[in-house]
C-alpha cells in the first residue's frame, strides 16, 4: 500500500483535535499551508516541545515541566487541604475564585463508563495515595454538577470513607448541570465556601 501523501497525512492528524471533521480538517491543512506557514512551523515546534517535556506532576497529575509542579511545592499552599478535580482547566477557575489556599489532584477526565472510563482509567489508586499520606485532613471534590460528575464524587467518597479520611462536595450553589470550568470565579468561591460534607 502506498503511504498516504503529505497532505493526506496532514488532514488525518488535524483530525484528532476535538470536534474536527474531514471538511474542516482539510480546510486548516490549506489555510496553514497557503497563509501561515510560520504560524505552522511555530505549532510543529510547539507541538514537539510540550509532548517533550510536559508530563503529570507527580503529587498533582497536573502537566508540569518538572517532576513535581511549583504549586505542590509552595510553602504558601497549606498542604491539608486537598481539591480534586476533574480537568486542569478546573484548577485554573478555582485560582481565580481566589477562596482556595489548599493542593489539588487533577483527574484527568471523570467516570464515564460508556465511554470505557473507570477507575483504572483514571488511576484512582494514584489519588488515594495521594490523599493517604497523614498531612492531608481533607479533600474537597470538585468535579463538575454534571451525571458524570456527581458520579465520579459519589464513588470518591466512598473510597476515600473507607479509608477514613473527611470528604466535602461543592455546594449546590453552581446550577446543576454545570461544569466548573464555565462557572464564574464569585459562583465557584461561594460553592466553596458552603462545602458540605459528603
Ligand atoms: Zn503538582
Amino acid at each position: 500500500m502506498a503511504m498516504p501523501s503529505a497532505l493526506d497525512e496532514l488532514v488525518a492528524a488535524l483530525r484528532c483535535l476535538p470536534g474536527v471533521g474531514p471538511k474542516s480538517a482539510q480546510r486548516m491543512a490549506y489555510h496553514l499551508l497557503q497563509h501561515e506557514r510560520r504560524g505552522a512551523e511555530r505549532l510543529a515546534a510547539a507541538l514537539t516541545r510540550a509532548l517533550q517535556t510536559l508530563h503529570p506532576c507527580a503529587r498533582c497529575n497536573n502537566f508540569t515541566e518538572a517532576e513535581i509542579c511549583e504549586r505542590c511545592l509552595s510553602p504558601q499552599r497549606d498542604p491539608t487541604q486537598l481539591c480534586v478535580v476533574e480537568m486542569p482547566a478546573d484548577v485554573n477557575v478555582v485560582e481565580q475564585s481566589q477562596a482556595y489556599r489548599g493542593l489539588y489532584y487533577v483527574l484527568m477526565g471523570r467516570l464515564s463508563p460508556l465511554d470505557g472510563v473507570g477507575p483504572r482509567e483514571l488511576a484512582f489508586d494514584r489519588l488515594l495515595a495521594r490523599a493517604s499520606d497523614g498531612v492531608v485532613k481533607e479533600v474537597i471534590l470538585a468535579t463538575n454538577l454534571t451525571h458524570e460528575g456527581e458520579v465520579t464524587a459519589h464513588y470518591l467518597a466512598e473510597m476515600l470513607h473507607a479509608r477514613g479520611i473527611k470528604v466535602s462536595r461543592l455546594a449546590r450553589g453552581l446550577p446543576l448541570g454545570s461544569e466548573i470550568e464555565y462557572a464564574d470565579a464569585a459562583s465557584v468561591a461561594q460553592a466553596l465556601l458552603d462545602r458540605r460534607d459528603y
